[in-house]
């Protein structure tokens, strides 16, 4: 592939191969312009850096990397997170998962656990939104909780992260609010087969046969980890809310109920832990 001289040279060498919008977000990244100069200067000059950091990308965005982990970060609740392929990417739809978290916050100095908490992004935005909260993370990956330490420190936030399974580094304590995205997709599902997920950590993506194996685990051990009164919320799959809810009964939680995303599926469920 011959090196591109100028912004349009490049973009002409994208065409085809990666969709518009992506070659020039990724073009703009590479060279530093700024949006209106990549589509309103074609004639401007490329500089060679600029120019091979963006064949590589487009290389590996045509082999399906994702543009996430080929920028290396992700923007989530109006923040920019560092992600790396030790994380999973952080999606728009657990945005309802956070802002859930916040209308559920108790007054005072609520203490909040996130579990599995991958790039942080989930305890991070809910330490900024909420200050008064006292935020706890755990994660099974000392890889990701590295991303999720050097995202707080950037953001300019602190969050205690904790190393282990579920709620086993938080044994003995009670908190007012769990909140957790963990892996919900069934193991055959074809879509772990397709586009971004297959370069995404498949521990934080799969959950045995029907996708439900950490979210059982996780209601069953959230029980001796919640204030009476306390909630617990989970996102997961656009067919799993009856599932999951039906669960979350059988647990003994109450005022269950379950919420939808912008594209109007089922993607957050919750329940109370009976005072
Ligand atoms: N929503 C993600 C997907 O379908 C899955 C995220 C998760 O398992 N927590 O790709």
């Amino acid at each position: 592939m011959s090196l591109p001289t100028t912004l349009g040279e490049a973009l002409a060498l994208a065409r085809g191969r990666v969709p518009v919008s992506e070659a020039r977000l990724l073009l703009r990244e590479a060279s530093g312009e700024r949006a209106a100069t990549i589509v309103g200067f074609p004639e401007r000059q490329l500089g060679e850096a600029a120019a091979l950091r963006f064949v590589d990308w487009l290389t590996r965005r045509e082999a399906g990397e994702p543009v996430a982990y080929l920028l290396g970060e992700r923007e989530f609740y109006g923040r920019v997170f560092s992600v790396s392929p030790a994380v999973l990417i952080p999606r728009p739809d657990t945005e309802l998962l956070v802002e859930q978290a916040l209308l559920h916050l108790p007054e005072g100095s609520p203490r909040v656990l996130d579990l599995g908490t991958g790039s942080g992004a989930i305890a991070i935005t809910i330490a900024l939104e909420a200050p008064h909260a006292d935020v706890s993370a755990v994660d099974i990956s000392a890889a990701a909780l590295d991303v999720a330490r050097s995202n707080a420190a950037r953001l300019g936030t602190s969050v205690r992260w904790l190393e282990g399974a579920w709620c086993a580094p938080v044994q003995g304590e009670v908190f007012d609010l769990i909140a957790s995205n963990p892996p919900y997709v069934a193991e055959e599902d074809p879509h772990l087969a397709q586009g971004d997920v297959r370069f995404e950590p498949p521990g934080a993506l799969a959950s045995g046969p029907d996708g439900l194996n950490d979210i059982r685990t996780i209601t069953a051990e959230a029980r001796g980890c919640l204030k009476p009164g306390g909630w617990l919320l989970f996102e997961h799959g656009y067919d799993q809310g009856d599932a999951v809810r039906t669960l979350l009964a059988a647990a003994g939680f109450i005022d269950c109920a379950t919420l939808k995303d912008l594209g109007g599926n089922d993607r957050v469920s919750f329940g109370r832990w009976p005072v």
